[in-house]
């Protein structure tokens, strides 16, 4: 690919009028790739009626072409006119949680491309929260398919300087929308077999999926030789730096101390330490401290991966990170934060 300048346009406004958001459009129209903001992650986004823009996607990425991408709608109608069928409980889910961050995998009809969903019969769908992503998908007249816009397997973008570390040169463009509210990727929830079951776990999550259902929500098994969405199987979020991701202890004081020791006892062997963590932990003596504010899960999910990059640009020996007790939103940041991970360490019994 000959290498371009990749354009930063600064949006301030979702009027078209506006200039910059026109700009963007016009290209996705005429084929060309452009990153913009959702309130989860940056997106890479392409006409998905284009089917060299969506095959630019894989090569501006390096990513595996069984790895199908979310097609993101400005509205209800454009996503029912993807689908063979209506699922059953796609009307309620659609209602209560769009626009947002949802994804639902359905049933596909022939006007998606193969290379979008990877030659699957489904395809899945989100309607993103984000103003400006759906003024932008409104001006473009077309869904676009967009994965997070980094390069395969490392930590997604959530603000434009990210994505110009990852993609700078590789895309045409990078609409810029500040910083992401959420941080961390839609769920996905799969549609279009019997019973509804979660691919992905994420901000919206099992427990207010059943309360809208009154039905249980499955949660699929990652699989690597099965798996039930093709994600589940390539290693993802990762920093280059080896991440250690400690698991809280029953109570913080343990969780204090057995931080206080994987740090003591890295910088015992020489070793430069990056630390990503609550603020209460900014005293621990790692060479840098990435503050992850109060610490709550909404903090991680906002945070974590700036952090992630920050610390990853630094060069140290070794990123370590405290985990949380996986329920609700933790457990879609413990997702991400495992699959990084290099060495997840277990809490110490009794603490
Ligand atoms: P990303 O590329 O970061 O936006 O992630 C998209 C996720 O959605 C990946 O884990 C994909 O495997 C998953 N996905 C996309 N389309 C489908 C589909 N039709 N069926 C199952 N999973 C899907
Ligand atoms: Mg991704």
């Amino acid at each position: 690919m000959a290498p371009v300048d990749t354009l930063h346009l600064r949006v301030t406004s979702t009027r078209t009028r506006d200039g910059q958001l026109a700009v963007a459009a016009a290209a996705l129209r005429a084929g060309k790739l452009v990153a913009f903001p959702t309130e989860t992650v940056y997106g890479l986004g392409a006409n998905i009626y284009d089917e060299d823009a969506v095959r630019a996607i894989f090569t501006a990425k390096g990513r595996p072409p069984d790895n199908p991408m979310i097609v993101h709608v400005a509205d209800v109608d454009q996503a029912v006119n993807l689908a063979q069928r209506v699922p059953r409980h796609f009307p309620i889910l659609a209602d209560t949680f769009w626009p947002g961050p949802l994804t639902l995998v359905v049933p596909r009809n022939a006007s998606v491309f193969d290379a979008v969903t990877a030659g699957l019969d489904t395809v899945a769908v989100r309607m993103p929260g984000h103003k400006i992503a759906r003024a932008l998908i409104a001006e473009a007249g077309v869904p676009l398919a967009a994965p997070s816009a980094n390069r395969s397997g490392r930590p997604s973008p959530t603000c434009a300087e990210d994505v110009l570390a990852e993609l700078g040169g590789r895309i045409f463009a990078v609409l810029d929308g500040g910083p992401c509210a959420v941080g961390i990727e839609s769920t996905v929830l799969d549609l279009s077999r019997r019973a509804p079951s979660i691919l992905r776990p994420g901000v919206v999550t099992r427990e207010q999926l059943e309360s809208v259902l009154g039905t249980r929500v499955g949660v699929a098994r990652s699989n690597t030789l099965h798996p039930a969405s093709p994600g589940m199987k390539y290693a993802h979020y990762a920093p280059a730096t080896p991440l250690l991701l400690v698991l809280p202890s029953a109570r913080a004081a343990g969780t204090r101390k057995q931080l206080a020791a994987t740090i003591r006892g890295l910088r015992e062997q020489g070793r430069t330490v990056g630390l990503l963590a609550a603020a209460k932990y900014g005293d621990l003596g790692a060479d840098e401290f990435f503050s992850l504010d109060t610490g709550t899960d909404v903090e991680y999910a906002r945070l974590m991966y700036r952090g992630l990059r920050a610390l990853d640009t630094r060069g140290f020996d070794a990123i370590v990170c405290p985990g949380l007790p996986e329920e609700g939103l933790a457990l879609a940041v413990m997702n991400r934060l495992r699959k990084a991970a290099h060495t997840v360490i277990k809490a110490h019994p009794g603490t």
